[in-house]
């Protein structure tokens, strides 16, 4: 059961600390002991409105204290924990809402507005509870006292006694939306035992190596398949959770991190790029003083660059995992191994650019277009396919139809390579593969070669349609503020770093990229927009 990690918690660890910075601004410092409390408070809330078992309760919130409270109390109660993603459209955020049928919503002020334009469309939901004190409570025109409650309001007067009921551990424990760029939203629905697994597994050292010691940044929103787990390892180790709510920009992480003796930390690539372009504009900060000891990552590759500057400029290991949000997510981290000792820092970096092996409890097959298996030759690539407790067999409500093959391996639709040590590289996700001459060009690979130059904060590589080689490569640049880099200058230095025939046709300068929700850049859209792009000669 998911409620035991909270009991843990608040029982061994009662003082350990949680700090957020919600929305209005200010730092709230609770402890777990106080998480386990308000849990047991929104427990007895929801039982007041009749919630049942399986019912679903859905989120709109940033990573805070109270996010926590709901974590632990809805899924505590045997409700299902239904975080939604806030950055999604609209009309998206409505579906998910009702195909769900979430029957209360829980939100933060930032999304009041959201709630208001979203209220009348929203078919299943009888209450909406702001995550808010009663000072800076919104009003939502069209929604009537009684069913627009105040957090403080919604659980003060409930009572902190909550016998945590037992149940099949294979009950839905929390359900999560996956973006899918094609079609609507999918849902993923996690069990108290898939959880708890997936639980165990990434507090170990050779996981994400989560433990009391541990102050943690956590900048993976809550609403990004659990926060990759990390609010259940916290618990279950009593770790220190600091959460930044919408607090994003580097001068606030940076600020964040130093005044809370932060010392791990977990986010996409992209954050940890707007918290280098905030030390770009600060030379005077050194931030060694942060004393950060690793930096994770995910979603996306974790580029060379990042890896060399967390190294050299924090003292920090930067460190990836890989999976997806049908995978709960962690399936394979990139940690070295003992063996790796002797090798030079410049051989170390190529192996943790890997996504990495497999954690146990995780089976992995590359297997090409007619299912059979590759061989783990670091050479051969194909389509990845995964099997274990914490893998989705298939989405909520049986949307997608079956999804296993005969095995029980789930299709990630990802390509990779794995080596004879088991590290797993991603070549590309199987629909942003670049097919020139009959033979794959690695967008990924160009793309982490690409921001290893000093003038590129981020780069993509999309396949443009060429009349001879099908397809050919083209760079999307972005330069880091401040900097200048031509498109010779470019090309002549990605000669040195990747085989002749991948080099892009040609470079493209622009100011963003557009990103996913969870902060991927979209290739489609990049395809779609430079389908006509003239490659010169
Ligand atoms: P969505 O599928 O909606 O984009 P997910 O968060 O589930 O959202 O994304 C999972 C995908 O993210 C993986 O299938 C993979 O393509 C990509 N991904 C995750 N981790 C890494 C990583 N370390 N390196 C490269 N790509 C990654």
């Amino acid at each position: 059961m998911i409620s035991s990690l909270i009991e843990h918690a608040a029982t061994f660890h009662a003082d350990t600390e949680i700090v957020s910075r919600p929305p209005e601004g200010h730092l709230r410092r609770t402890t777990w002991s106080q998480v386990r409390d308000q849990s047991k408070q929104v427990a007895n809330a929801l039982a007041e409105l009749g919630i049942n078992q399986g019912d679903r309760i859905a989120t709109l919130a940033w990573n805070s204290d109270r996010h926590l409270t709901l974590y632990f109390g809805v899924s505590g109660a045997g409700a299902v924990m239904h975080t939604v993603n806030p950055r999604l459209f609209v009309e998206q955020i409505v579906y998910i809402i009702n195909h769900a049928e979430d029957r209360v919503l829980f939100f933060d002020t930032t999304f009041a507005p959201l709630v208001g334009q979203l209220a009348g469309e929203l078919s299943s939901v009888e209450t909406y509870v702001v995550m808010t004190d009663r000072e800076h409570m919104p009003d939502i025109p069209g929604l009537p006292e009684g069913r627009l409650r105040c957090w403080e309001g919604f659980i003060g007067g409930q009572s902190t006694h909550y016998d945590w009921p037992e149940f099949d551990e294979r009950s839905a424990s929390s359900l999560c939306y996956t973006s899918g760029t094609t079609g609507n939203p999918k849902g993923v629905l996690y069990s108290h035992r898939s959880t708890m697994l997936h639980t165990l597994m990434i507090a170990a050292r050779d996981a994400i190596d989560i433990h009391s010691g541990s102050r943690i940044l956590l900048v993976v929103p809550m609403f990004h398949a659990n926060a990759w787990g990390t609010p259940y390892t916290a618990a279950m180790v009593g770790a220190t959770l600091v959460m930044p709510g919408p607090h994003l920009d580097g001068e606030s992480v940076y600020n964040l991190m130093k005044s809370e003796g932060v010392n791990q930390s977990q986010g996409v690539p992209t954050v940890w790029m707007m918290l280098f372009s905030y030390l770009d504009e600060h030379p005077e900060i050194d931030p060694h003083e942060l004393g950060l000891r690793v930096a994770g990552t995910g979603g996306a590759a974790l580029p060379q660059s990042m890896i060399e500057r967390f190294d050299r400029e924090f003292g920090a290991e930067s460190m990836q995992g890989w999976g997806m949000t049908e995978t709960s997510p962690l399936c394979v981290i990139g940690r070295l191994l003992p063996k790796h000792e002797g090798l030079s820092d410049e051989e170390r970096t190529q192996i943790r650019l890997k996504q990495g092996r497999g954690i146990w409890g995780v089976d992995l097959k590359i297997v090409d277009d007619d299912g059979n298996r590759l061989p783990w030759d670091g050479k051969a690539f194909g389509e990845v396919w995964v099997r274990g407790p914490w893998i989705a067999s298939g989405y909520f409500k049986g949307e997608g139809g079956e999804k296993l093959d005969a095995e029980g391996y789930f299709p990630t639709g990802d390509v990779a390579t794995i080596d004879p040590d088991g590290y797993l590289q991603l070549v590309d996700r199987a629909k942003d593969v670049i097919k020139s001459g009959g033979e794959w060009v690695s967008s990924i690979d160009l793309e982490n070669a690409a921001m290893g130059h000093p003038a590129v904060a981020e780069a993509a590589v999309i396949g443009v349609p060429h009349p001879k080689w099908q397809e050919r490569p083209v760079l999307i640049a972005v330069l880091r503020k401040g900097c200048s880099a031509t498109r010779e200058e470019l090309l002549e230095y990605l000669a040195g770093e990747v085989v002749k025939w991948w080099l892009p046709d040609d470079v493209v300068f622009v100011d963003e990229l557009p990103h996913t929700a969870t902060g991927k850049v979209v290739k489609l859209k990049l395809r779609e927009q430079y389908r006509d792009h003239r490659l010169p000669g």
